[in-house]
């Protein structure tokens, strides 16, 4: 039999703020591992902070799981069902047990500073041009002293927090999975707090003790997480507790390889959505969670040199945590989003169609399936984001937005002229057979009669059909937006442009 652990990986997100690309990343990841391993995943809610909970960014942390399809083996029941044992608040005691040991064991003691003093203190150390940090004051009390410092404490209604013992002298060496070792001087250290005033955990002694309990095998984190690495490592080695593999995954940094990713200004060039950082602008952007997925897996990690598209299942069988890399990796929009198309056009139309729908309900647009699945095909490969779907397809689907006078015109024509040239456009297909065929050959031969180019000829008619400038290719388009539609459409043009002349 093999001694090797169960491979048991979480993902703890603090329900404190909407969850993030980083945070996706942050789920995926040890996901993949899990899975790779055919062992579990776990999802724990670190709601520790109870001043910053918030309901809705609970709520976020199921929408995204769901929405990227990372199934849970262990952890809370949704978001408005009971909270269980995965929400840490609801064993408080726990790590109440575990501080009163360490206290026990002196590797932890009571703080009574109030935070008038911590305050002082620090601007004190910062005149001094000395780092800030706790001064061990409550350290090394005589029984007297203490005594005094917790009736003090009670009489102003405060309640003492416990501080780690940092051992004074010698180093905590550090590795984690992928890292090299690294070597802390304890001397640096701060004495930090495990249990706060009001007896719930900080988040160093909460993980501790939940990935011990839930005998995590690997835990994966930002690398926000390495400098208070070796105190975690202390307080394993105080409680006695063999640490869990860590994995301190890369930054993500903004596209210009500068800084950690954060919201920029709108780039001015109406794209739009190279500004995303949170998972639902993603997700009502119209990016397909498979090609997000994709996408994040390569967010500090990669499995080829030449290869990056890979299915959610390609990547359980590829990840590897050892090839995760240690170099921050800057995020690429365009990159996403060519990723994006790429996987659209790898739909199947009646999924696209299936995918688009709530996006063109959302326009206010009809969704009639069979409708979608005709139409589809004329704009999938050009189609980059769901969320496209109401300007490539309102045309077909419902009336076309106005066309502007200025844009119906086509080269090298005057008002007159195009007036002209749309009313001749309008017998010629209000004869033609209505066929793809029919109609080429009744616009190409209208070109012909009209000496003008087929361009020069298609644009004013398209600008009049569909109220845009740019649509799939012409004899499809009239085609389908169907022959009624087509002629009141270019009398409406034709009336316009009278209007203007
Ligand atoms: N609650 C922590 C966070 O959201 C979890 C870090 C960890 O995975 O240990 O950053
Ligand atoms: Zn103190």
């Amino acid at each position: 039999m093999s001694d090797t652990p169960r491979v048991r990986t979480r993902y703890a997100p603090s329900p404190t703020g909407l969850q993030h690309l980083g945070g996706a990343r942050s789920a995926l990841f040890p996901w993949l591992w899990a899975r790779h391993n055919g062992g579990d995943f776990i999802l724990r809610i670190e709601d520790t902070d109870q001043a910053r909970f918030r309901a809705d960014a609970l709520a976020d942390i199921f929408d995204m799981m769901a929405w990227l399809g990372l199934d849970v083996d262990e952890g809370p029941l949704g978001p408005d069902a009971e909270p269980n044992e995965y929400f840490q608040t609801q064993h408080a005691h726990r790590y109440q047990e575990e501080a009163q040991r360490l206290i026990q064991s002196g590797h932890a003691y009571y703080c009574y500073c109030s935070s008038e003093r911590l305050q002082r203190l620090r601007e004190q150390q910062i005149a001094n041009k000395q780092p800030p940090g706790y001064d061990r004051h409550c350290r090394f009390l005589n029984d007297d002293e203490r005594a005094a410092e917790a009736a003090t404490c009670e009489r102003e209604g405060r309640n003492p927090v416990v501080r780690l013992a940092v051992p004074l002298k010698g180093e905590t060496r550090v590795k984690d999975a992928i890292r090299d070792e690294s070597v802390f001087d304890n001397s640096t250290l701060e004495d930090i707090i495990l249990l706060k005033s009001d007896s719930l955990p900080t988040y160093h002694l909460a993980h501790i003790v939940d990935d011990h309990d839930m005998r995590i095998s690997h835990a994966m984190r930002g690398s926000e997480y390495l400098p208070t690495f070796p105190l975690h490592i202390i307080t394993y080695e105080a409680l006695g507790w063999e640490p869990p593999l860590y994995v301190h995954l890369p930054l993500i940094l903004n596209p210009n390889g500068k800084g950690k990713l954060s919201k920029r200004k709108q780039s001015g060039d109406g794209a739009g959505s190279d500004n995303l950082t949170m998972v639902y602008e993603f997700r009502e952007a119209g990016y397909l969670p498979e090609a997000f997925v994709n996408y994040i897996a390569l967010l500090g990690w990669s499995f080829s040199a030449d290869e990056e598209i890979a299915t959610l299942d390609e990547l359980v069988e590829k990840f590897n945590i050892y090839d995760i890399k240690v170099s921050p990796s800057a995020m690429n929009y365009e990159k996403l989003e060519w990723m994006n198309g790429y996987y659209i056009r790898q739909l199947p139309v009646e999924e696209l169609a299936e995918r688009v729908a709530p996006f063109l309900e959302r326009a206010g647009l009809p969704t009639d399936r069979a409708r979608l699945v005709e139409v589809l095909p004329l704009v999938q490969e050009r189609m980059k984001l769901l969320s496209e779907g109401p300007e490539l397809l309102d045309f077909f689907l419902a009336d076309a937005p106005t066309p502007s006078s200025g844009d119906l015109p086509g080269k090298k024509m005057d008002t007159a002229m195009t007036v002209s040239t749309l009313e001749a456009a309008r017998s010629a297909l209000g004869e033609a057979d209505w066929s793809m065929e029919g109609i080429e050959a009744a616009l190409r031969g209208l070109a012909e009669e009209l000496e003008l180019k087929p361009g020069q000829l298609f644009q004013p008619i398209r600008v009049a059909i569909t109220g845009r400038t740019q649509a799939p290719g012409i004899f499809e388009t009239v085609y389908h937006v169907g022959r009624e539609a087509v002629l009141s459409r270019l009398e409406r043009a034709i009336g316009l442009l009278r209007q203007n002349a």
